[in-house]
């Protein structure tokens, strides 16, 4: 029994034209996406046959197995979801106008100010060695957003951390439009994000109880 599935796109294919062409989204929803979540489904019955037959022997490939395909459905289902067409808002900056002005205050208060937290996740995002993402994330403990910079879909990740915004600056993002200026499509990027999405995931992530205290 599937216990994750693929997330319907909020958009179509064409939505995000020009900055992300529809083949590009098709590929990258319908068979990528798809994959991270039958891999995870498949390893977790994988998991269930190891602790049946009290076989360890693959443990440690199938825990990283686990941890890649669903940190990278997670990050999917969030990505799809960060982004809107340019015509329906997509884009600019957040500003209180719009209703979300605790988002753009904590941006100031975590990076000094909005074009200095775009320069970071920017940077962050183009640099990427090999695939990973640029993230904004929700730090519990100080309250804060901070930029990580996250090797495949899992790594270099602080723990309890949420993610809010998401680039995913792995060459199935970019590659079949943009070649290899990933950062010509990382800047682009800022010009389809959802701000009322990522707004409303803070306010998520800011509500919910930290797990963690001393
Ligand atoms: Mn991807």
């Amino acid at each position: 029994m599937a216990i994750y599935t693929l997330p319907e796109l909020p958009y179509d294919y064409a939505a995000l034209e020009p900055v992300i062409n529809p083949q590009i989204i098709e590929l990258h929803h319908d068979k990528h996406h798809a994959a991270y979540v039958k891999g995870a489904n498949d390893t977790l019955e994988q998991l269930e046959e190891a602790r049946d037959k009290e076989q360890w022997g693959s443990i440690n490939g199938l825990e990283k197995n686990l941890a890649f395909h669903l940190s990278g459905h997670i990050l999917h289902s969030i990505y799809w979801n960060n982004m809107n067409s340019p015509k329906d808002g997509g884009g600019g900056e957040p500003l209180a106008a719009d209703g979300v002005g605790d988002l753009a205050d904590a941006i100031t208060e975590s990076f000094g100010s909005f074009a200095k937290f775009k320069a970071q996740l920017t940077k962050a995002s183009a640099t990427t060695q090999g695939s990973g993402w640029g993230v904004l994330a929700y730090e519990p403990i100080s309250g804060r957003l901070i930029v990580e910079q996250v090797y495949d879909h899992q790594g270099n990740v602080g723990q309890g951390s949420v993610p809010i915004l998401v680039f995913d600056a792995w060459e199935h993002a970019f590659y079949l439009q943009y070649k290899n200026q990933k950062v010509d499509f990382i800047e682009a990027m800022w010009q389809v994000v959802n701000w009322q999405d990522v707004n409303k995931r803070y306010q998520a992530a800011k509500a919910s109880v930290p797990l963690i205290s001393f």
